[in-house]
């Protein structure tokens, strides 16, 4: 299996969770994987597990708020490189809160990491993405960048921008051969969700609706990314891959 034969693939927050699995399973499949996060010390150990396995992956720090950190790196990419075949968007962060209990400082952190990271992404990998012959950015929303919840409002509200974003750049760049998608997981075991899904009467509040009645692996979300980075999504662009035991089914 090598879907992702000769691509060079660029995934941030990939130190752990979903980003890790999209960092693995990406390199798998064949992948040059630039695997970026703020946790250096957690990202250097998942690099080194993929080259263990005979995978290609080097790992970056990367803070997506961070537009310098942005631009260093893909410079450094189009100079080892030369291109950028695909860009996931996958760091994120949850707060979960109200409006009423929500404080600037909280609605700013969630903004600039879940939205403007991706903002600062999308903008500056496009002149090595515009090099690559079939370019895919994959962004990560959430079933709450569909729908709405009890308690996240910021983040809703981020995922749905990044939901808007997809479409707004699939649509300037498909004359560059650059395809957008946004993905759209339901309830995923993750550090992030750790806590939530530790405490039975929070985790049936948070499985919500999922009529497959357990949270997602990881690489259930990989496996999507997975294929709207690769070849076989050709004719896919400014569309949503819902990933989500049918939450939003009903
Ligand atoms: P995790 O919290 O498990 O992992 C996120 C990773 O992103 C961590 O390594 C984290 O590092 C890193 N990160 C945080 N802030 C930054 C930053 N500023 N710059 C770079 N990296 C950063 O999250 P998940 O794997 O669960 O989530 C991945 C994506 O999927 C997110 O966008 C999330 O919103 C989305 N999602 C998750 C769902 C779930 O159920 N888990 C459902 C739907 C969507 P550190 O921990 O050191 O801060």
């Amino acid at each position: 299996m090598a879907r992702m034969k000769g691509k060079i693939a660029l995934v941030t927050g990939a130190a752990m969770g979903m980003g890790k699995s999209h960092a693995e399973l990406l390199a798998k499949e064949g992948a040059t994987v630039i695997m970026t996060d703020i946790d250096d010390k957690k990202g250097e150990k998942v690099a080194a597990g993929i080259k263990k396995k005979g995978g290609k992956a080097s790992y970056y720090h990367l803070d997506v708020r961070d537009e310098k950190e942005w631009k260093s790196l893909i410079g450094e990419i189009t100079k080892k490189h030369k291109r950028l075949d695909t860009l996931v968007n996958n760091a994120g962060i949850l707060i979960l809160k109200p409006v009423d209990q929500t404080s600037t400082s909280e609605w700013d952190q969630i903004f600039d990491i879940n939205v403007k990271g991706t903002f600062f992404g999308i903008k500056h990998s496009l002149p090595a993405l515009k090099k690559s012959k079939a370019a895919s950015i994959v962004n990560i929303s959430s079933i709450y960048g569909l729908i709405g919840a009890p308690s996240a409002a910021a983040y809703e509200a981020s995922k749905g921008a990044v939901r808007l974003l997809t479409k707004a750049t699939a649509i300037d760049y498909a004359p560059h051969n650059i395809r957008v998608n946004s993905v759209h997981p339901g309830v995923i075991d993750t550090p992030m969700t750790k806590d939530l899904l530790s405490d039975p009467d929070v985790k049936q509040a948070v499985m919500g609706t999922t009529i497959l009645d357990r949270p997602a692996k990881p690489q259930e979300i990989s496996n999507a990314v997975l294929f709207l980075a690769s070849d076989e999504a050709s004719f896919m662009t400014g569309s949503e891959m819902v990933v989500d035991g049918g939450y939003t089914s009903q």
